[in-house]
């Protein structure tokens, strides 16, 4: 069994695992678009194809449906791919709206075109229950003659060029683990004792669980063999925070012997969800005061969402903030609410509870959703002028692109209005400038003009639906029994080093073995 990346390896985005079952028979984790200025490839189509073989790939499971975990699925189905496509049973509701919009932007607006491409998609679907093991059918051996190296391994020629180590060595003793040439995957010398060469593929299975991210989430645990030699590796796509809204909490395995680890927030420990809270209010009252705009750069499925309901929570405790608007620009977010709104059996306890109170967390009296573009153009000028309080939420989540650059554009220049960050802001993006540089009364370029940021930027971590390093830790340390290696993934440099370092120091205390090692591009 042996675990390389197509993707998440230097940064956050493009997550795409490869589990190589045998010589003939590989399982995909995600298969997410790259985003921001990784993959270092201008030309998008280029950057964005399918680079590794996939005629042994006999599954794809997805984690959960933002686009750096599935945006890559319409160039794996147009590289050939046939096989089964498993998800959770609500992200197969929420994955054609996310492929729909993909196709859109990467592909063609040709209706018919997206359409037979949807079409494609769905007769591949899978969609599984939480908590319940599904089997991977494998194709009996070809003739045993043929067994050596991989045919993934071998890859094609102009593919092999060697990753440069993302993370130096550090101190820790057993720190040599995060030295790639310890780590580094398929190569036929380093396979040769690890894959399986018998004839017969050993049994395959996997489980999806809960994971607190988005609607749909899932961790992904696979079982690869029985008996002694069984081997179980987990796949935590990404994880969320303890106490998001709607969502359950996730919990941790309960066994792994190799665990592919997010690490996004690696360094970061979140704020609580009351701190959130109180944040979020403070960024509304400084709207309310002088009649600003309380601009939200916001991914359309997930954190939109959370942060309605919680505005929904705050205005049902402030009944003098009845004025405020809150305008959520997007139509594809308008619809992603609408399906969340369908999937109202996948909410946790206290949405529920709110639902029996009467009350409609996603639909309420102050919200208005901004459809044609037409009417963005209207709203942009509507909200730069006048002075009625308003909060809106248009994607782009980094600004990178969007209908938020235009509300940015208009009204960064200007304090009365305000810039809430709810999620991560990955290097290279507006969103990362704006951050960064806001508070000191720098600049940020937008559609190449230049803007002096004169707007308040706030940050609330919180939001950004990704589990904290507390969480991250507590995701390996609550088993009894700690995996043999972590492998991370999806963070940066310092958000890997950070917890690689944690995690070290919770198997030293535990006196116990942990590898922890980061992830390497397939190659
Ligand atoms: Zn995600």
């Amino acid at each position: 069994m042996l675990i390389s990346h197509h993707g998440a390896v230097t940064g956050t985005t493009g997550s795409c695992h490869r589990l190589q079952i045998d010589d003939h028979n590989a399982v995909l984790i995600d298969c997410g678009l790259f985003q921001g200025d990784e993959k270092g490839e201008s030309d998008e189509l280029k950057r964005q194809q399918i680079d590794f073989p996939i005629d042994d790939v006999r599954a794809l499971i997805l984690t959960h449906v933002h686009i750096d975990h599935v945006g890559r699925l319409p160039y794996l189905l147009a590289a050939g791919y046939t096989g089964p496509i498993y998800c959770s049973t609500p992200s197969a509701t929420l994955l054609p709206l996310v492929i729909e919009d993909a196709l859109k932007v990467g592909f063609t607006r040709n209706e018919r075109l997206i359409k037979a491409a949807l079409n494609v998609m769905q007769r591949q679907l899978r969609p599984v229950e939480y908590k319940t093991w599904q089997s991977i059918e494998l194709p009996p051996a070809p003739h045993s003659g043929s067994a050596g190296v991989p045919p993934a391994a071998l890859g094609r020629p102009e593919n092999r060029q060697a990753q440069s180590a993302p993370l130096p060595p550090r101190g820790s003793e057993l720190a040599r683990d995060a030295d790639p040439s310890a780590t580094t995957t398929h190569r036929p010398s380093d396979t040769a004792t690890e894959i399986d060469q018998t004839a017969t593929p050993p049994p395959v299975r996997f489980r999806l669980q809960p994971a607190g991210h988005i609607l749909g989430s899932a961790y992904v645990e696979i079982d690869v063999g029985t008996g002694r030699s069984a081997q179980r590796a987990v796949f935590s796509g990404d994880l969320g925070a303890p106490h998001a809204p709607l969502l359950p909490a996730p919990r941790p395995p309960q066994r792994a012997d190799i665990v592919v680890l997010e690490s996004t927030y690696g360094d970061r420990v979140h704020e609580n969800r009351k701190t959130r809270v109180a944040r979020l209010q403070a960024a509304i009252e400084h709207a309310l005061a002088d009649g600003g705009t309380v601009m939200v750069p916001a991914f359309s499925i997930g954190r939109t969402q959370e942060l309605l309901y919680e505005l929904e929570g705050l205005i049902h405790q402030h009944p003098h903030w009845q004025d405020i608007e809150i305008i959520v620009d997007s139509p594809l977010a308008a619809k992603f609410t609408a399906a969340y709104r369908q999937l109202r059996p996948w909410w946790d306890a206290e949405a529920h509870a709110r639902v029996r109170a009467g009350r409609h967390p996603l639909s309420f009296a102050n919200l208005y959703t901004v459809d044609s573009h037409e009417e963005h153009l209207k709203t942009v000028t509507y909200l730069a002028k006048t002075r009625r309080p308003a909060v809106v939420l248009a994607a782009s989540g980094m600004a990178a692109g969007g209908r938020i650059v235009n509300y940015l554009k208009a009204m960064i220049e200007d304090p009365r209005h305000d810039v809430l960050f709810v999620g991560y802001q990955a290097h290279g993006t507006p969103g990362r400038a704006i951050q960064q540089y806001g508070p000191k009364g720098g600049y940020v370029d937008l559609d190449g003009q230049r803007y002096t940021i004169r707007a308040r930027v706030h940050a609330i971590t919180g939001y950004s639906a990704h589990a904290g390093q507390d969480d991250l830790v507590n995701f390996i340390a609550r088993m009894r029994k700690l995996p043999r290696e972590v492998r991370l993934v999806h963070g940066d440099e310092e958000a890997k080093h950070t917890l690689h370092d944690k995690l070290l120091a919770t198997a030293n205390a535990r006196q116990q073995f942990l590898r922890v090692s980061v992830g390497q591009a397939w190659a």
